[in-house]
C-alpha cells in the first residue's frame, strides 16, 4: 500500500493558525513580534527564503525588519548589523541568513547573536541546551521534521531512528531530538560503511544530505516513516534525497518535496519568533 503522506503545507497552515491567536494575544498586551532577518548579497535562493520568511511574517502579524547588505561588507559591518537588531526593543528574533559569502565567519557572527533572540537555534549556548536536554530554542528544520512525526500520533520511543547527515543544522540537531524523544538513534555521514545495512533498520529514516534520491527502495525497511529533508534542483525541478516514487511504495508515512519539511521549517521560525517575544513579554 503506498505511503501516507506527511503534508508539510497542510501541517504548516495549522502551525500558522495557531500562531495568529498567539499573535493577537501579544497584541492585547501592546507586544508585536518581531523579527530580523540579516542578508548578505544576492544568492538567489537566500532571496527567496528571505522573501518567504517575510511573507509569513506579514501573513501572522509578525513586524518583520531585514537587512539587506552588500556582498563585499566586512565582518565589523555584518556585526554592527547584528549588534543593532541584538539591541532592537522591537525585535525578538535574529537570523543571519545562511550561507554568508566565503570571505565572513558564519560561527562569529552567529555566536553574536543573543541566545534568547537566536530563533534559527544555531548559537552554540541553543545547541548546548539541546544536547544536555535542557530547554532552549531549537534549529527549525529538525524542530519542524519533528512535529510532523509527533502530530501525526507518530511513535517514536523505543524506534530505531536513522539520520542521514551530521551538519549542525540539521543532523545533529535532529539526532538530539529523537534521542530526547527516546529513540534509538544513529547517525550515517559520507564516510559511513555500508550505509544500506543502517538505513534498512531505521522505523523513522531522515535523509538530510543534499544528494537527489540518494535514498533508494532497497535502503528502506516496509512500513518506515521517511522524512527527506533534501532539497535539490535537478533540470529545474525540486527534489529530495529521497527517490519518492519508489520509497512510496515501501514505506508507511513519507514527507513530499517540495510541500513536506521545508514549509515547516518557516512556520517553526515564526513559531520560535512568536515564543521569543512571549517569552520576553
Ligand atoms: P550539509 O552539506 O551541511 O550536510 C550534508 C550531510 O550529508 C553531511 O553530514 C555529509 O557527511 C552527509 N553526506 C553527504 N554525502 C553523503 C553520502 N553519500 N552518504 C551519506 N552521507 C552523506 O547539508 P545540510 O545538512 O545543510 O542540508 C542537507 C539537505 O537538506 C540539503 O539538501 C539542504 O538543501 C536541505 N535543507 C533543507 C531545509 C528545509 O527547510 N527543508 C533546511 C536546511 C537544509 P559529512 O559530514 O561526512 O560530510
Amino acid at each position: 500500500m503506498p505511503a501516507k503522506l506527511l503534508d508539510g503545507r497542510i501541517m504548516a497552515e495549522e502551525v500558522e493558525q495557531k500562531l495568529k491567536a498567539r499573535v493577537t494575544a501579544l497584541q492585547g498586551k501592546g507586544i508585536t513580534p518581531g523579527l530580523a532577518v540579516i542578508l548578505v548579497g544576492d544568492d538567489p535562493a537566500s532571496q527567496t527564503y528571505v522573501h518567504n520568511k517575510e511573507n509569513s511574517c506579514a501573513r501572522l502579524g509578525i513586524f518583520s525588519r531585514t537587512f539587506r547588505l552588500p556582498s563585499g561588507i566586512s565582518q565589523d559591518e555584518l556585526h554592527s548589523a547584528i549588534r543593532a537588531a541584538n539591541a532592537d526593543v522591537s525585535i525578538h528574533g535574529v537570523l543571519v541568513q545562511l550561507p554568508l559569502p566565503r570571505h565572513l565567519s558564519e560561527k562569529r557572527a552567529l555566536e553574536l547573536i543573543l541566545p534568547q533572540k537566536d530563533v534559527d537555534g544555531f548559537h552554540d549556548i541553543n545547541a548546548g541546551r539541546l544536547m544536555r536536554g535542557q530547554e532552549g530554542i531549537v534549529a527549525c528544520t529538525p524542530k519542524g521534521a519533528l512535529y510532523m512525526l509527533t502530530n501525526t500520533g507518530i511513535t517514536i520511543a523505543g524506534k530505531e531512528a536513522v539520520i542521514v547527515g551530521r551538519s549542525n543544522i540539521v543532523g545533529k540537531p535532529m539526532a538530539m531530538l529523537l534521542l530526547r524523544e527516546n529513540a534509538t538513534v544513529t547517525v550515517c555521514h559520507s564516510q559511513t560503511v555500508h550505509l544500506a545495512e543502517h538505513t534498512r533498520r531505521a522505523d523513522i529514516l531522515v535523509a538530510a544530505i543534499g544528494k537527489p534520491k540518494l535514498i533508494t527502495a532497497s535502503m528502506v525497511k516496509e512500513g518506515a516513516v521517511v522524512i527527506d529533508v533534501g532539497i535539490n534542483r535537478v533540470d529545474g525541478k525540486l527534489c529530495g534525497d529521497v527517490d519518492f516514487e519508489a520509497v512510496s511504495e515501501k514505506a508507511s508515512f513519507i514527507t513530499p518535496v517540495p510541500g513536506g519539511v521545508g514549509k515547516m521549517t518557516v512556520a517553526m521560525l515564526m513559531d520560535s519568533t512568536v515564543t521569543a517575544a512571549e517569552t520576553a513579554g
